[in-house]
């Protein structure tokens, strides 16, 4: 075994725990550890380079230890990061959300995306004095009880007012708001969905249209999750290229280019509510991660990188679904082109899935077979070619793999190293 994999399984419950755990990619192929990155790439604890195609799960928007972001965030540094009060900064960046997104007022910030998607249902729930919160079924918020993956020490009664239906699916919603008529506070949406182990999926173009027509009639409050998808879709936020016009909304990961801080923004109407509910953090003013957001949001709007990201995506996208094709493999990159998630149609057991990805990861390329990638303004020409250059060989190799094998059985992944 790995030595620090041991070290890790001795010292840390679950070893390596959460989304980075390798064991819900590939345990064998996968790195444990990394040591340094620059730019799209990284180095693992082997001293072995990988071409990088999840941006530390999305923190990553401009390049790993971007020069003009680690130059805002390390001057601030130099005068202390954590203070007896915030800094000034913190309005800098508020005044700077605000005028972005445009449909807030006000903005609060945090650590981590689960503070703020935490602290929007409760400002909701203030503002309406309704308990009940409807969510997608399958969609991730966070690690709180009312919406952690696992059931693991969470009380039934701590998620008995979350309601969930699926994605695109508005006769669930109705049937819904129907049932719990005057109970609702809040429905809370990521701007398209990312469910683990599946294909990602677009809103269908009535959905966000009709929950928000419902949700304005019913006094519901519209939660925008764009934790994930946040500045990587449109500069202004994702409302803007889905036509959506939240009352609350959660950023995190890129806003501050893997800098950590988390933020809440919200509507006029909810500002007494948002005073009432109490929210606070030892290091939530810290003044580096302020700096570095103001840098990350200057050098996305300045580049367009929303636009640069797609670009890239969709070449990405077209090369490797062209490159299946060429092998008789229905493969499809889905969701949006800057995020996508890789997929193989029949293929229930995910097997072939995981046979791509492990032996992408044999040509040190890090995509996951379960989770969504990214692809962050390094992503230059040149990465893109190696990358399509290395899942060429990831597909032939794939194929070779089914043509020795029987048509119904996909080899584990582990045996063709
Ligand atoms: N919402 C979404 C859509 C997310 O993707 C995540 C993190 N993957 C979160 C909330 C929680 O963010 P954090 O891990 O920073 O608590």
């Amino acid at each position: 075994m790995n030595p620090l994999l041991s070290r890790a399984s001795r010292l840390i419950p679950g070893s390596i725990y959460g989304h980075t755990s390798p064991i819900l990619s590939h345990p064998q192929t996968a790195p444990a550890f990394a040591i340094k990155a620059k730019g799209a790439r990284y180095i693992d604890a082997d001293g072995n380079e990988w071409l990088d195609l999840m941006c530390a799960y999305g923190t990553n928007i401009l390049g790993y230890a971007h020069p003009t972001v680690l130059e805002a965030a390390i001057r601030q540094l130099h005068n202390s990061d954590c203070l007896n009060h915030p800094t000034p900064l913190m309005l800098d960046l508020a005044d700077r959300l605000i005028s972005l997104t445009q449909f807030a007022a006000w903005a609060v910030f945090a650590k981590n995306g689960t503070d703020v998607t935490t602290y929007a249902i409760q400002v909701a729930r203030e503002h309406t004095r309704r308990p009940k919160i409807l969510s997608i079924s399958g969609a991730y918020h966070g690690t709180a009880p009312w919406c952690a993956p696992s059931i693991a020490g969470i009380l039934p009664e701590e998620r008995r007012h979350i309601h969930t239906f699926p994605w695109n699916d508005l006769n669930h919603f109705h049937t819904l708001i129907k049932k719990h008529h005057n109970q609702i506070a809040a429905i809370i949406l990521t701007p398209f969905h990312h469910p683990n182990f599946a294909p990602a999926q677009l809103p269908s173009p009535d959905f966000f249209p009709t929950i928000q027509n419902t949700c304005r009639q019913h006094g519901i409050q519209i939660i925008l999750d764009d934790i994930r998808a946040g500045f990587r879709l449109h500069h202004r936020g994702s409302h803007k290229i889905f036509n959506l016009t939240p009352d609350l909304a959660c950023y995190g990961k890129a806003l501050a280019n893997g800098f950590p801080i988390s933020a809440c923004l919200g509507a006029a109407h909810l500002r007494r509510a948002a005073e009432r509910v109490f929210f606070t953090g030892s290091t939530w003013h810290s003044a580096a991660s302020m700096a570095a957001a103001l840098a990350t949001l200057d050098l996305i709007e300045k580049n367009n990188i929303p636009q640069f990201l797609h670009q890239q995506g969709l070449r990405l996208k077209n090369s490797l679904e062209q490159l299946a094709a060429q092998h008789s493999l229905s493969f499809t990159l889905t969701g949006p082109p800057a995020m996508p998630t890789p997929h193989f149609e029949n293929d229930p057991s995910l097997l072939l899935l995981q046979t791509f990805t492990h032996l992408l990861m044999r040509q040190h390329v890090f995509l996951h077979p379960h989770h969504n990638g990214f692809l962050c303004a390094a992503h230059t020409d040149y990465e893109i070619n190696e990358i399509i250059h290395r899942s060429q060989i990831a597909f032939a190799s794939l194929k070779s793999t089914l043509s020795q094998t029987h048509p119904h059985t996909y080899p584990h992944p582990t045996t063709h190293d």
